[in-house]
């Protein structure tokens, strides 16, 4: 079959218009210029920037949510580079096919970038009753939810504050946290608005497990600062409408609760064949293809990477999809005029966690910053990401 698709001048098939699958169309227009057929598949006309997805108290105040996205049609205006959207409903590796809006899609080669989607662990209630932030409808969602949760917290009884959960204690959370806490819902909601309580449940891992210490230390103070009280070292059992349960049977009443334990890929790729890591990532080969797959890639958050010198998986961060992404070009260009594909190599430059107010803790090749410094570094980073997807240029901060 796949001798089928080369045949019939079949193109290379870009699953998903996230960080990954943008850079792999980018690169591969830019390095094969033009020459080799590409067609970039997303379920809607527009990249989202999904690193800014916690700036929730900027989302409530603003009514239009552009800002956050990219459109397709502006990223590839200039390019040969093909956008359908549609949504990807089958992938058959074997037939070399993808199932697009119920059309059929033949591929040469294909980059499976389709990110991922929250991972609840099988922790009753936890879909059902907690908002999330891994996508823009969901953030704009917990926006709207905060906000009339802040409209209401007047008219609450005595001193009562209005308590937000914010369960997981990665980047994700920390920075979500640390938002809730620190915009200014008076203006953006009511003027007798009452400041929200925010808590922080890490779970099982330390706040911020994986960073340096340095960051994590300047983090701790400043979620503080930010009056966000930190609950450590207790996972999540089960959660209800307005009750998070705790694994040593403490109950934290709130007004609204919030996910952000982690990620897994989605379902249409856990039931793909071939070896899965524990969240169902695909496990690929040094060359960042699907083993025994050729001249299919999996890249970003679908794909688990192990870096072969340090025996560590790879992070699900926009960071290392874009690394991938570099490689996957150019093996996709190799390949396609018969070299060889070269194994990935990866480099964490970094880490930078926003903190509210402008506030940020970073640590770049060993130094730990904070203060303006970091924040300026974090608006670099989300500048270049930025600029990374609308132009596909390399970004060169984190
Ligand atoms: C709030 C937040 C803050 C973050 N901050 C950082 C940060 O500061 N630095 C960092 O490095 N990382 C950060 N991350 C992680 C980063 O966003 C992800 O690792 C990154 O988005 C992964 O890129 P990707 O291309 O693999 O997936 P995505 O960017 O999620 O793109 C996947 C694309 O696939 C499309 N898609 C999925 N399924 C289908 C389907 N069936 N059919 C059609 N299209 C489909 C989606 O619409 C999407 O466009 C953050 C994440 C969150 C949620």
């Amino acid at each position: 079959m796949a001798g089928v698709a080369e045949a019939s001048g079949a193109p290379l098939v870009v699953l998903g218009a996230g960080y990954a699958g943008l850079t792999v169309a980018h690169g591969v227009w830019r390095a094969s210029r033009g020459a080799i057929p590409t067609v970039l598949v997303d379920r809607n006309p527009v990249h989202v920037l999904r690193t800014e997805l916690y700036e929730v108290g900027r989302l409530a105040a603003e009514e239009d949510s552009a800002r956050w996205t990219v459109p397709l049609a502006k990223v590839f205006d200039r390019t040969s580079v093909t956008c359908r959207t549609g949504l990807v409903e089958r992938i058959d590796l074997g037939g070399r096919v993808v199932g697009v809006g119920g059309a059929e899609l033949p591929f040469r080669a294909l980059a499976i970038c389709l990110g991922s989607v929250p991972a609840y662990y099988g922790v009753p209630g936890a879909a059902e009753h907690t908002h999330q932030v891994y996508g823009l409808s969901g953030a704009k969602r917990l926006a709207k939810a905060l906000r009339e949760v802040e409209r209401r917290s007047p008219g609450l009884p005595g001193e009562r504050r209005p308590r937000i959960v914010v369960i997981g204690g990665g980047s994700t959370g920390t920075e979500l946290a640390a938002e809730i806490a620190t915009t200014d819902w008076r203006v953006i909601a009511d003027p007798k608005a009452r400041e929200p309580d925010v808590v922080l449940v890490t779970g099982a891992l330390p706040l911020l497990d994986g960073l340096p210490a340095g960051l994590v230390g300047h983090a701790r103070r400043l979620l503080r600062a930010a009056g966000v009280s930190i609950v450590h070292g207790l996972n999540t059992v089960r959660v209800e409408d307005g009750r998070v349960y705790l694994e040593d049977g403490t109950v934290l009443v709130c007004d609204l609760s919030v996910w952000c334990a982690g990620v897994e890929a989605p379902t249409l790729v856990r039931e793909l064949p071939g070896p899965h890591g524990r969240s169902g990532r695909l496990r690929v080969a040094p060359t960042l293809e699907l083993p025994g797959t050729p001249n299919v890639y999996a890249v970003g958050d679908v794909a688990e990477w192990t870096d072969p010198a340090t025996g560590m998986v790879v992070p699900a961060t926009a960071q290392a999809a874009i690394a991938e992404a570099r490689t996957v070009a150019g093996n996709v260009v190799a390949t396609w005029r018969g070299g060889t594909p070269r194994p990935f190599l990866y480099r964490e430059r970094g880490a930078v966690v926003a903190l509210g107010l402008g506030r940020a803790a970073a640590s770049v090749r060993r130094v730990t910053l904070w203060g303006r410094p970091a924040s300026l570094l974090k608006r670099a980073v989300q500048r270049e990401y930025a600029r990374t997807v609308e132009r596909g240029e390399p970004s060169g901060v984190l």
